[in-house]
């Protein structure tokens, strides 16, 4: 009799890393919202990084690269496939000169804090923006003060047939919140250059954008981040304002009375909840002002169950 494996035990027996199934992604995200992960794996190393995406492509399995999941509503439903938890591997960090080396699953806020020690200028658009390092440079996450592959030199990378690549900066394409990766790749490592400057000053400029931050936003409940890309010449926060949408609610869910951009969970919200409220403002907006929001955030999942 030829007995065949499940996925969770082909993995299990390949990776050094932890292999885990029907983990809810509720936990795992900073939404605190979301279905189960089918397979979910954390990788030990690169190797295992490898492995596990040559059997997602052997085997047509899709694969969900997750990082602090502060920029992802996971739908009800959950993920099928693989998802591949990078939260908790390759935290290296190095510092030569004016060079910082980082592992992909570094913070944000660890990499800022490390660069201002350093009187490294440069990252400070980035304060207060959670997550890791791999989800910044995927969604090139940044402020008005600026992103972060403005910084990068390099990104080293496992593309989906397991290959490792690197590519410089320009090679990405960097835009408003996107830049173009190998499609299904894995960023495992980044390198930037800063500009040496007063480590006073720097943690002034973190502190006053922090302040600001806490006024504007409602960084005391969970959320992920803004829901929208500002549409040219304008803010979507404002937009949503603008068609009386703060405060609306929706279960557990709420348009933040605080920034028209943010949903907020108020407690046990679904993600049902939290897309009835997005399509809401894109069609309240779209009737009062004709603009189309575009989404920032990523959803990803499926709505139900099977
Ligand atoms: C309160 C709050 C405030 C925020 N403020 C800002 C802000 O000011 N500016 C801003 O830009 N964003 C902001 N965000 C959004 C979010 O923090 C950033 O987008 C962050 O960089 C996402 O990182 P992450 O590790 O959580 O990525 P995740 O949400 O886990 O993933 C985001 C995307 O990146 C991909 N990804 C993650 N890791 C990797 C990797 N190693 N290789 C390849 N792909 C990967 C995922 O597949 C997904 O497509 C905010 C979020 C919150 C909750």
């Amino acid at each position: 009799m030829i007995e065949t494996l499940s996925l969770q035990e082909r993995l299990h027996g390949l990776l050094k890393g932890r292999v885990l199934t029907e983990e809810s992604l509720a936990s795992h995200t900073y939404f605190r919202i979301g279905g189960p992960a089918e397979v979910m794996v954390y990788p030990a190393d690169l190797e295992d990084v490898k492995a596990a995406l040559k059997v997602a492509q052997d085997e047509a399995i899709p694969v969900l690269i997750l990082g602090s999941g502060s920029n992802m509503l996971v739908l009800d439903g959950g993920v099928r496939g693989l998802v591949m938890n990078l939260s908790e591997t390759f935290l290296g960090l190095e510092v030569s000169g004016e060079q910082i080396r980082c592992g992909a699953g570094v913070r944000t806020s660890r990499l800022l804090a490390l660069s201002a020690m350093r009187s490294l200028t440069g990252l400070e658009g980035l304060t207060g923006v959670p997550g890791t390092i791999g989800g910044a440079i995927k969604g090139n996450a940044g402020t008005s003060l600026g992103a972060i592959i403005d910084h990068l030199d390099w990104v080293r990378l496992v593309d989906r047939l397991g290959e490792e690549r690197c590519l410089a900066r320009k090679e990405l394409s960097a835009g408003y919140r996107t830049c173009r990766l190998p499609m299904g790749s894995v960023i495992v490592e980044a390198c930037f250059t800063l500009r040496r400057a007063e480590a006073a000053e720097i943690r002034e400029t973190i502190s006053t954008l922090l302040v600001r931050r806490n006024l504007t936003q409602p960084v005391e409940v969970r959320s992920a981040g803004c829901i929208f890309k500002n549409p040219p010449g304008d803010f979507a926060g404002r937009l949503v304002e603008h068609a009386g949408l703060k405060g609306l609610r929706r279960g557990g869910a709420q348009i933040s009375e605080k920034h028209g951009n943010f949903i907020v969970n108020l407690g046990g919200a679904t993600a049902a909840e939290v897309f009835w409220l997005i399509e809401r403002a894109r069609a309240e907006v779209m009737a009062k002002t004709g603009v189309a929001l575009e989404l920032e955030i990523q959803i990803v999942g499926s709505p139900s169950a099977g």
